[in-house]
């Protein structure tokens, strides 16, 4: 199943050379149109006929997302005002937002890739999109809801919070998919059991698109199971559209980035060189299409890794793996680097834990795991629960070799967010 089979497919030849054009224009407007990109380029010493070849994308400058606040808010625009339709911000998850710009053709482009995405993944015209993303200045729900009226499927603009409304609209209309966030849809499947909702008896939901923050494999695996549904991970940035940068196909190994819109780097984040493929580094893209706001080599802070080869379902275009964290995430604790991802799959991975959990530093050599287990096995003995704590705390140590405190709670104890989770509470810099 195919949105736009040609290009999806294409050879590896005549996408590069598709890249290499789109390329060349777009740091040729940059240069011209965008005075603090001509600053950049000028300072590194390079102009637009040295690129000449797809090799050269390194002798251009990054952008980085202090570059997108120093010229806010109209800055980085390299068309005329009136020429804008639409403007997003990002939902500030670090820092200050940053404006982001579309043309009339932008809107229909970031469309035309969240069309791929769901049609690859098995949704059709006779589907019914429950859209659970924050509607607003973000672009989560409405760039995902824009393509998918364009595959034709009925979308259903809930937004965010209100649970039980969220579950009587799934029935009420025969919800077949969701978009949502990982943490709240763990949430979702938490209150349907408390509410003895059976989802594969009483919904006819099949598939869930989760994005918007890092999740794992275990935590895919634990929706799957619960749900009855395929989970497909989705992965965008407000910077480079939103949604719809790249997405798994139905082979779950990988998310494709469409390369016919975005150049793709990975690089080391120390040296900026480019790691060898197969390694993990900083995810760095250049926009091929943008019209109202290019922006060239922008350093998204993702972690990530290409993975090698090609893809069974026939997509030429390469795959990204699951996001490893944000670079901003990493906290120290005794010394050590963690990433918050590494306690999930830990905790996802252990029988008796239930969704949520926070991790709470309160000082630079002690850190403190709280996490809600299962219902039955918190009233249950206490033998069982200092089993369960010290299984975890084992399991926490082997991973990150540093010792936590855990504590076991109820479910339904620690805040939901309706958005984006904050999993961790650095008392250190409060
Ligand atoms: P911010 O969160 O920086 O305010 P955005 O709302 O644009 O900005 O969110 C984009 C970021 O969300 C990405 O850079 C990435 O860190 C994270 N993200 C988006 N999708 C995924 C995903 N599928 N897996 C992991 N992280 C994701
Ligand atoms: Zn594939």
């Amino acid at each position: 199943m195919f949105w736009q089979k040609e290009i999806e497919t294409i050879g590896r030849e005549p996408l590069e050379q598709l890249q290499l054009e789109r390329l060349k224009q777009i740091v040729r407007r940059a240069y011209k149109n965008v005075p603090a990109y001509a600053d950049k380029f000028i300072e590194s010493g390079v102009k637009p006929k040295d690129i000449t070849s797809l090799a050269d994308l390194g002798k251009l400058p990054f952008t980085t997302r202090e570059d997108l606040r120093e010229n806010y808010p109209f800055g980085l625009l390299a068309m005329p005002k009136e020429q804008i339709v639409r403007l997003h911000t990002s939902s500030g998850t670090t820092g200050k937002p940053k404006a982001i710009f579309f043309t009339r053709k932008d809107v229909d482009q970031a469309a035309e890739l969240i069309a791929r995405c769901l049609v690859m993944t098995g949704t059709k015209k006779d589907d019914v999109l429950q859209n659970i993303m924050t509607y607003g200045l973000f672009t989560g729900a409405l760039v995902m809801h824009y393509g998918a009226e364009k595959v034709g499927v009925l979308v259903i603009p809930a937004g965010p919070g209100n649970t039980e409304r969220q579950i009587s609209l799934m029935q009420d209309f025969k919800t077949t998919a969701i978009h949502v966030t990982p943490s709240y849809l763990l949430y979702l499947a938490n209150v349907m059991q408390k509410k003895r909702i059976n989802p594969t008896r009483d919904l006819s939901l099949k598939r869930a698109y989760l994005g918007a923050e890092p999740y794992s494999e275990e935590t895919r695996k634990k929706i799957e199971e619960s749900l009855g549904i395929d989970v497909y991970n989705s992965y965008g940035l407000t910077e480079m559209n939103g949604p719809g940068v790249a997405f798994e196909c139905k082979e779950k190994k990988g998310m494709h980035l469409w390369e016919d819109n975005f150049l793709l780097e990975v690089i080391d984040p120390e040296t900026g060189q480019n790691m060898p493929e197969g390694e993990v580094g900083e995810l760095v893209l250049t926009t091929l299409c943008r019209e109202a706001m290019p922006i060239i080599r922008y350093r998204t802070r993702d972690l990530t890794r290409i993975i090698p080869g090609a893809c069974s379902c026939g997509r030429t275009h390469r795959r990204i793996s699951r996001i490893i964290g944000r670079a901003d995430d990493m906290f120290i604790v005794r010394g050590v680097n963690i990433f918050p991802q590494q306690i999930e799959r830990v905790l996802m991975g252990v029988r008796g834990v239930a969704q949520n959990y926070q991790i709470i530093l309160e000082s630079y050599d002690q850190m403190t795991v709280m996490v809600e287990i299962m219902k039955d096995i918190f009233d249950g003995s206490l033998e069982h629960m200092l089993n369960l704590k010290s299984d975890i705390v084992n399991k926490l140590r082997a991973e990150i070799l540093v010792t936590p405190k855990v504590e076991l709670l109820e479910p339904g104890t620690l805040p939901v967010s309706e958005g984006k989770a904050k999993r961790v509470i650095d008392k250190r810099t409060l």
